[in-house]
C-alpha cells in the first residue's frame, strides 16, 4: 500500500489481507471467535495483540480491519474503528472521550439522534453541553471557552445544508486544548475536508454513501491511531458497538465503486439544485455549490462538492409538499439518503417530526421544506420527474 496513491487506488486495494488461498475478492471471515495452536499462544495473544491477530470479533476481526484501513487511508488518518452504525460511532466516541464536569460545544444544526445522545446520555452524566449557531464564527468564539474538552459538529448539515467554517473552528478548539469530532455523513467520504481542516477524528454513517444501495447499517470512527487503538477501542470493545463482518465486507467492496457512484450524485445534485431554481412553485434552494446558499463562499474554499442532497421548499406548505410527493414517480418516498435509488423526504413530518416547533422555526424546517437524495438514475428523468410533480404541488 503507498499514501502516494490516488483515492481511485485507495478504495479498490487500501487494507486488503489474503488469506492462504490466495482470493482476488476480499475473504469475509464470518467468526466471532479465533483458535490458539498452543495455550502458550492464546496467553500471548491476551498479553498483547500482533499484527493480523484476533481475539473476539467484538475487539476486532480480519474482514472489518480491512474496511477500517481503507477508511482511515482515504479519509487521510492512521487508524478506524467499525461500529455497527453510525450511531453507535457517534455515541461510542463520544462516551469515550467524555466524563462528567467536562464541557462539550456542537453546532444546534444536529442530526437528531445525535442531539439526544447529547443532551440526554452526556447531559445525564454531568457533561454540560453547549449548542452554537454553527454558521456563526463568532457563536464559536463566544462559546469554546478554556474549559471546553469536545467540539461535535456536521460540516455540512441535515436537512438543511448548512455549512460550517471548519478550519476556523478546529483552530479555536485545538487553541483552548479540545478536540473536533465531526460527522461527516453529508459531506461524504470522497469530498471530505475534515482532515485538511484539522478534525481530530471524523465520524461517518458508512450506511449512507459508502454502502450507497441502502443494505447495511454501519459507522466508522477515524482518527489518529493514539485516539482509536486507546480510548475509543477501549470503550467500544467493552460496551459492544462493533460492527458486524458481514456488513463491513458487504461495505469493504461497495468503497470499490464508491467514487464513481459519489461523484456521479454529486453532479445529479448539482443539476437537480439548478433546475429547482426559479421554478416558480419554489421559494428557495439549498445547495452548497449555489451561489444563493448563505455560506457558498466559505463551502467553495473548503469542498469540492455540496454533497449528493439537495433541500428547497415549496411555497404553499405541507399540502402543497404532500401533493408534491405523492405524484413523483422515479423519486421514492424514504428517510434515508444516499442510495443509488433517488429518495425525497419531508422532514418536518418524518425525520425531525418530534423536534419542537421552535426548533423547527430556528433550523429553518418549514412545512414547506422537502429534502432530496439524488441517486444514479438519468439526470433528465430526474429532473423531468420533479418538474412534472411541482405543477400538481
Ligand atoms: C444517518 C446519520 C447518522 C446515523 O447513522 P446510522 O448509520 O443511521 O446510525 C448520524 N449522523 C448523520 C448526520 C446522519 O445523517
Amino acid at each position: 500500500m503507498s499514501d502516494d496513491w490516488d483515492i481511485r487506488t485507495k478504495l479498490v486495494h487500501e487494507g486488503s489481507r489474503r488469506s492462504q488461498y490466495g482470493e482476488v475478492s476480499e475473504a469475509i471471515f464470518l467468526t466471532q471467535g479465533f483458535v490458539y495452536p498452543t495455550a502458550e499462544s492464546a496467553e500471548a495473544r491476551f498479553e498483547a495483540l500482533g499484527e493480523d491477530e484476533f481475539i473476539y470479533a467484538r475487539y476486532g476481526n480480519p474482514t472489518v480491519r480491512m474496511f477500517e484501513d481503507r477508511m482511515a487511508a482515504i479519509l487521510g488518518y492512521e487508524d478506524a474503528f467499525g461500529c455497527a452504525s453510525g450511531m453507535a460511532a457517534v455515541n461510542g466516541a463520544l462516551m469515550a472521550l467524555s466524563k462528567a464536569g467536562d464541557r462539550v460545544v456542537a453546532s444546534r444544526a444536529l442530526f437528531g439522534s445525535c442531539l439526544y445522545v447529547l443532551e440526554n446520555v452526556l447531559g445525564r452524566f454531568g457533561v454540560e453541553i453547549v449548542l452554537v449557531d454553527g454558521t456563526d464564527n463568532a457563536a464559536w468564539e463566544a462559546a469554546i471557552t478554556p474549559e471546553t474538552t469536545l467540539v461535535f459538529l456536521e460540516s455540512i448539515s441535515n436537512p438543511t445544508l448548512e455549512v460550517i467554517d471548519l478550519k476556523h473552528v478546529c483552530d479555536l478548539a485545538h487553541a483552548n486544548g479540545a478536540l473536533v469530532l465531526v460527522d461527516d455523513a453529508m459531506a461524504t467520504p470522497i469530498f471530505s475536508y475534515s482532515k485538511a481542516c484539522g478534525a481530530d477524528l471524523v465520524i461517518v454513517s458508512t450506511t449512507k454513501h459508502v454502502d450507497g444501495q441502502g443494505r447495511c447499517l454501519g459507522g466508522m470512527i477515524v482518527g489518529s491511531r493514539e485516539l482509536i487503538r486507546g480510548p475509543i477501542e477501549t470503550y467500544l470493545k467493552h460496551t459492544g458497538g462493533a460492527m458486524s463482518p458481514f456488513h463491513a465486507w458487504v461495505q469493504l467492496k461497495a468503497l470499490e465503486t464508491m467514487d464513481l457512484r459519489v461523484r456521479a450524485q454529486a453532479d445529479g445534485a448539482l443539476a437537480v439544485a439548478q433546475a429547482l431554481e426559479g421554478h416558480p412553485k419554489v421559494s428557495r434552494v439549498s445547495y452548497p455549490m449555489l451561489q444563493s446558499h448563505p455560506q457558498h463562499a466559505v463551502a467553495m474554499r473548503q469542498g469540492e462538492s455540496g454533497g449528493t442532497v439537495v433541500a428547497f421548499e415549496i411555497a404553499g406548505g405541507k399540502e402543497a409538499c404532500f401533493r408534491f410527493l405523492n405524484a413523483l414517480k422515479v423519486f421514492t418516498i424514504s428517510n434515508n439518503f444516499a442510495d443509488a435509488k433517488s429518495i425525497v423526504t419531508h422532514p418536518a413530518t418524518t425525520t425531525h417530526q418530534r423536534l419542537p416547533q421552535d426548533q423547527k422555526d430556528i433550523l429553518g424546517i418549514s412545512g414547506g421544506l422537502v429534502r432530496l437524495s439524488v441517486g444514479l438514475e438519468s439526470q433528465k428523468d430526474l429532473i423531468a420527474d420533479l418538474k412534472a410533480a411541482l405543477e400538481l404541488a
